[in-house]
């Protein structure tokens, strides 16, 4: 580690919001610690970090990122422990992939160690905002967007990374209802799908609006070529179990979000002896499966929700209707296993979880 890149300067609000925190009803993403971490980059590199008291960013009217998009972000979370402890888990791969957006955006990565270093750090600051209670957590975003004061199209000369923490409720998931999109798109193949950018989720508001309008909580999406292949299920990424093997679509696709919760999922069905395959998904397969009955388990993976059962599949005219999983499925086992896992209830053999 770079000594000068860690030295962080902190300065603190002059009262904590702390105790004006409904702990037992904590709406997504609405309610902010006491710090934030920002670094900005400029004169082609990035300057010293700093946490400072949460409050609203200065903004140009030209500022680049709202014009042209150059805005990247990740989403992790931080859980507490019964002893007191409180973990990051894999945070690595968030770093690597925040890294591989910037790249992707023409914005300025930085060391990937330095990442998991200025993430754990905040959350140490504001340690005593992770909630104690099962299932709860600390939610951590972290962004980077462009701000030159200009509307040339162009790639920004400066940035700012920041870092804001929300504490979150347990998010159970209710089982879901997709819907086969065949006509909108949320990733082609040679554009932007594998990166976490805004732009992203800006496309996918109206199709999904439309999916929800029919009773649908979110699309599974399909390729923008031919809507033959399945790639992912809203935000999150997808996965069946059919036969007992686990299928989910190839990260080597270009229009697919490398998600850390689908990664260790794969990771876990591998230690467990379950077979996996990672290819292409058609639809017509999946609705093969469901017809003959060999389609067992059908799921959204993601942070958020670790994992969100798909209980409906719309497909054109028709519904399809699956089962709910029980304990014994793969699914329900592989979440129990991941709580356990980040609770500290349970061994962690691969390091997954980092104590801040
Ligand atoms: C963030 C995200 C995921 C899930 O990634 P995790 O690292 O598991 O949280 C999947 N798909 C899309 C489009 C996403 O933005």
């Amino acid at each position: 580690m770079k000594q000068d890149l860690i030295e962080i300067n902190i300065s603190h609000p002059t009262t904590s919001k702390i105790s004006q925190v409904d702990w037992d009803n904590l709406p997504f993403g609405k309610v902010f610690t006491d710090h934030m971490l920002v670094m900005d980059y400029k004169n082609g590199k990035w300057q010293s970090p700093e946490i400072v008291p949460f409050g609203p960013i200065p903004m140009h009217p030209a500022m680049s990122a709202i014009h042209y998009g150059q805005s990247i972000f990740e989403g992790m979370k931080a859980y507490s422990r019964e002893n007191g402890d409180v973990v990051l888990f894999r945070p690595e791969m968030n770093a690597k992939r925040f890294m591989e957006s910037c790249e992707r955006l023409c914005m300025p990565a930085f060391d990937e160690e330095l990442f998991v270093e200025l993430v754990r750090k905040l959350v140490e600051v504001d340690k005593n905002w992770v909630p104690k209670k099962e299932g709860a957590a600390l939610y951590i975003r972290p962004f980077i967007f462009g701000t030159d004061e200009a509307i040339g199209i162009k790639p920004s000369d400066t940035y700012k990374f920041v870092i804001f923490l929300c504490p979150v409720g347990a998010y159970y998931s209710q089982p879901v209802n997709v819907k086969i999109e065949e006509y909108y798109t949320r990733a082609a193949a040679g554009g932007v799908g594998r990166a976490k950018t805004a732009g992203n989720y800006a496309a996918a508001l109206y199709p999904a609006k439309k999916g929800q309008e029919n009773g649908y909580h979110q699309l599974l999406w399909t390729d923008a070529k031919e809507h033959k292949f399945i790639e992912e299920s809203g935000t999150m990424n997808i996965c069946f179990m059919i036969n007992g093997t686990l299928v989910t679509p190839s990260e080597d696709e270009d229009t697919i979000l490398r998600g850390t919760t689908k990664r260790t999922l794969v990771d876990v069905a591998d230690k467990w002896g379950i077979p996996v395959e990672e290819r292409k998904v058609s639809v017509e397969e999946i609705v093969k499966a469901i017809e003959d009955g060999t389609l067992n388990e059908a799921f959204g993976a993601g942070t958020a929700a670790t994992i969100a059962t798909i209980v409906k599949i719309g497909y054109r005219d028709g519904d399809f209707i699956l089962s709910e999983p029980t304990e014994d499925d793969f699914s329900m086992k592989a979440k129990k296993y991941l709580d356990d896992l980040k609770a500290g209830k349970t061994e962690d053999p691969d390091g997954w979880c980092l104590v801040v």
